[in-house]
């Protein structure tokens, strides 16, 4: 049997803090695991600033509850579902991520926690594990499963070597450049065909 990782921000939804940084105007929000490869140095940056601002998870959920995710996404990971079954890689925290499992037809998802304080503070995050997108593949492996994964940044390298198969869906060129082994496409079509390619069976897109 096989199944299919999907990361989810810059996949199948825009990434949380960038727009939240947009709508908020604070610039040093946009930064993400493609500018801070370090993925706990850059929630600690996020924190330290959403306490400065005064912000907290009422705020940032209602920029989510605004948000939809990206043209075609949903098509795509219909077609995926029928084909693979199907787990949601993130680095994304599961107070983010719910209204977009709604509207993704909840997928199964494997993230984060954030611990919540007075007043919808951000006290803290939760990471289920370290290095969590490749020992979920690990884990994979061990229940028997051949692996294929995609991803658009530069936490998602670790799952996409340790999958059978890895592919860079929207990733930005620096990443494309440091890690040539994978196929890099960028529309929801070629990512079905790179699906097909990678399956041991005759798929049809
Ligand atoms: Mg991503």
């Amino acid at each position: 049997m096989e199944i299919a990782c999907l990361d989810l921000e810059g996949v199948l939804i825009p990434e949380i803090w960038i727009r939240f940084a947009e709508q908020t105007g604070i610039e040093e929000l946009k930064a993400t695991t493609r500018d801070i490869p370090d993925y706990d140095e850059l929630m600690k940056m996020r924190l330290s600033i959403l306490d400065q601002h005064g912000l907290g998870i009422r705020e940032i959920q209602s920029v989510i509850a605004e948000m939809s995710p990206m043209s075609g996404a949903r098509t795509f990971i219909d077609w995926l579902r029928e084909n693979f079954q199907v787990v949601i890689l993130s680095d994304t925290f599961y107070e983010f991520a719910q209204p977009f499992m709604r509207q993704l037809g909840f997928p199964t998802l494997l993230c984060h926690t954030l611990e919540i304080g007075e007043g919808g503070r951000v006290k803290d995050y939760k990471i289920r594990q370290p290095d969590p997108k490749r020992c979920s593949v690990k884990a994979f492996h061990s229940l028997n499963y051949r692996v294929i994964a995609a991803g658009d940044s530069y936490n998602d390298t670790s799952m996409l070597s340790e999958a059978e198969a890895g592919i860079l869906f929207k990733a930005p060129e620096n990443v494309i450049e440091e890690f040539p082994q994978f196929p890099a496409v960028h529309t929801y079509e070629n990512l079905k065909l790179e699906f097909c390619k990678a399956s041991v069976r005759d798929l049809q897109p």
